[in-house]
C-alpha cells in the first residue's frame, strides 16, 4: 500500500500566534502527522520494538480446552454428599499436561489430575493436593467440605477468545506481548518497516571526535547523542554528516539526507543569525514553520519538510537539542513511525530545590532523584553545560506559568525511562 505523502502545512501553526505554548505546538504537530513508513508483514519472534500496523486478532481461545491451575484430584462438584468431610473413591488413571485423560470420570470418583491437564469428561472441580488425605487403603481421597464449585480450574477462553482484538495498530512490541501473540496461535504479524532518521550537525567550529582539533574548534556532540538517542527509540539512525556554515554545503547535505531517510534531525543554525542556513535553506527552499514554541531550553526550533521529507532544525547547544528532541522529536518521530501512544508518564515529587520562573514559557532542568525521594536540579541552567546532561536521569518540568518552588514543593519529574532511554 503506498504512503500518503505529509501534507505542506502539517507543520503550520496557528496564524497570530506569537509565542507557542509547549503542549498546543504538540496537539498542532500531531495533528498533522501521519505514518510514513511502509508495512511488512514478520515473525513474531523477530517483532520486538516493532510497531503493529494492524489490528492483531486472536486464532484461538485461550486457554483452548479448560484445564487444571493446580496438582490435585478433579470430580464433578454438584454429586459431593452433603458431609463436612467428604471420601471419594479414586478412578485409576491420571490426566497431565499434554496426556488428556480420555474417558469419563464415573459420577461420585475422583481423578488424580495435574497442572496444566485437559479437564476429563465428568469433572468440573479441582482439589489441591495439599488439601486431601488419602485413605488407608489409598483407593480414595478425603478432604473438608467448603470447595466452591470450578475451584481450581481455569476455564475455556478465560483468559481471551478467538477473534478477540488482542492489539491495536501503533502498538510497540514488548517481550510480554510477543508472548501475547505466541499463545493466540499467531506466528507472523504487519508492522510498519522502521523509521529512518538522518542526523546532521551544522557548525563550522565542529569536529568530528576521533580528529584533531584546535583550540578554536569544539568536537561535534550532537550527532552520537542524536544517532544514539534514535537507536534507543528503535529508529534506524543515519548519520547525514556535518557541514560548515555554508548554504551550498547545506543544502547538498539535506537534499542526501532525505534520499535515505524518513525524516531529518538537524543541530545548529537554527537561529536568525548570520551564520544561521538551516532555517534560511528550509524556509527559502523547503516549507517551513519556525516555531517560536515557549520553551526553555529550546527556542527556535524549525520544523519544515525537504523535499517532503519531515526535517527538525533544533538548537545547536547540545543541551537544547537534547531536550528539544525529547520533548518534540520523540513524539513527533513515534507517529512518523506508526506508533499511536506519545504521552510521557511523570511523577509528582517533593522539590530539593529553589526556584523562581516568570510566566509564559515551560522550563525543564537537568534533574535526578535523591535518595529520599526528593529530587535535585543541576547546579547551573546554562544550556552549555553538557556535563549537567550527563549527570541527571531526568527533567523535572516547571509549568507555564509564574512558580516559585520552595523546598518540599510536589514538582513534576520525568525520568529519562519515559522518554525511552
Ligand atoms: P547554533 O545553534 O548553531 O547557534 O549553536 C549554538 C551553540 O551550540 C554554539 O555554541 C555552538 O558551537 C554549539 N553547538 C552547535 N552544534 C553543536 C554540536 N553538534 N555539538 C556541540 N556543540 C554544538
Ligand atoms: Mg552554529
Amino acid at each position: 500500500m503506498p504512503v500518503p505523502p505529509l501534507k505542506n502545512n502539517c507543520f503550520a501553526m496557528p496564524a497570530g500566534v506569537n509565542w507557542t505554548p509547549v503542549d498546543d505546538a504538540l496537539e498542532q504537530i500531531k495533528s498533522g502527522l501521519h505514518p510514513v513508513v511502509e508495512r511488512e508483514k514478520i515473525a513474531i519472534t523477530g517483532a520486538l520494538g516493532r510497531v503493529i500496523a494492524e489490528t492483531v486478532l486472536s486464532k484461538r481461545n485461550n486457554p483452548p480446552m479448560a484445564n487444571s491451575a493446580v496438582d490435585g484430584y478433579g470430580f464433578a462438584h454438584d454429586l459431593l454428599p452433603d458431609n463436612d468431610v467428604i471420601e471419594l473413591p479414586l478412578q485409576n488413571g491420571v490426566a497431565a499436561a499434554g496426556i488428556p485423560y480420555d474417558g469419563l470420570v464415573t459420577a461420585g470418583c475422583a481423578i488424580r489430575i495435574l497442572t496444566g491437564a485437559i479437564v476429563p469428561s465428568g469433572v468440573d472441580t479441582v482439589i489441591l493436593e495439599e488439601d486431601i488425605a488419602l485413605n488407608d487403603e489409598a483407593t480414595g481421597i478425603v478432604f473438608r467440605a467448603g470447595l466452591k464449585p470450578g475451584a481450581n480450574v481455569r476455564r475455556a477462553a478465560e483468559d481471551f477468545a478467538t477473534n478477540d482484538a488482542i492489539f491495536d495498530a501503533g502498538h510497540v512490541l514488548r517481550p510480554q506481548d510477543i508472548a501475547l501473540l505466541a499463545s493466540a496461535g499467531v506466528s507472523d504479524v504487519v508492522v510498519y518497516k522502521p523509521l529512518k532518521v538522518a542526523v546532521i550537525s551544522t557548525g563550522t567550529e565542529l569536529v568530528e571526535v576521533g580528529q584533531a582539533a584546535r583550540a578554536d574548534q569544539i568536537f561535534d556532540a550532537n550527532k552520537p547523542m542524536l544517532l544514539n538517542l534514535l537507536r534507543d527509540w528503535g529508529f534506524v539512525p543515519i548519520d547525514g554528516g556535518h557541514f560548515e556554515d555554508d548554504p551550498d554545503i547545506i543544502r547538498n547535505g539535506f537534499n542526501a539526507a532525505a534520499e535515505k531517510a524518513d525524516a531529518i534531525l538537524i543541530s545548529g543554525g537554527a537561529s536568525a543569525g548570520d551564520e544561521d542556513y538551516v532555517s534560511k535553506l528550509l524556509g527559502d527552499e523547503g516549507v517551513l514553520h519556525t516555531w517560536r514554541v515557549a520553551v526553555k531550553p529550546g527556542r527556535p526550533i524549525a520544523m519544515a519538510l525537504w523535499n517532503g521529507v519531515p526535517a527538525f532544525g533544533f538548537p545547536g547547544n547540545p543541551v537544547a537539542a537534547f531536550v528539544c528532541s525529547l520533548i518534540f522529536g520523540y513524539p513527533t518521530l513515534k507517529i512518523l513511525s506508526g506508533q499511536t501512544k506519545t504521552s510521557v508518564q511523570s511523577f509528582k515529587v517533593p522539590a530539593a530545590f529553589e526556584k523562581n520562573k516568570k510566566a509564559g514559557r515551560r522550563e525543564y532542568l537537568r534533574a535526578r532523584l535523591n535518595e529520599d525521594g526528593s529530587v535535585e536540579v543541576f547546579k547551573s541552567e546554562g544550556s552549555g553545560r553538557i556535563s549537567g546532561l550527563a549527570w541527571s536521569d531526568g527533567l523535572v518540568e516547571l509549568p507555564d506559568d509564574a512558580a516559585s518552588i520552595t523546598q518540599g514543593d510536589l514538582v513534576t519529574y520525568i525520568p529519562y525511562t519515559s522518554f525511552g532511554i
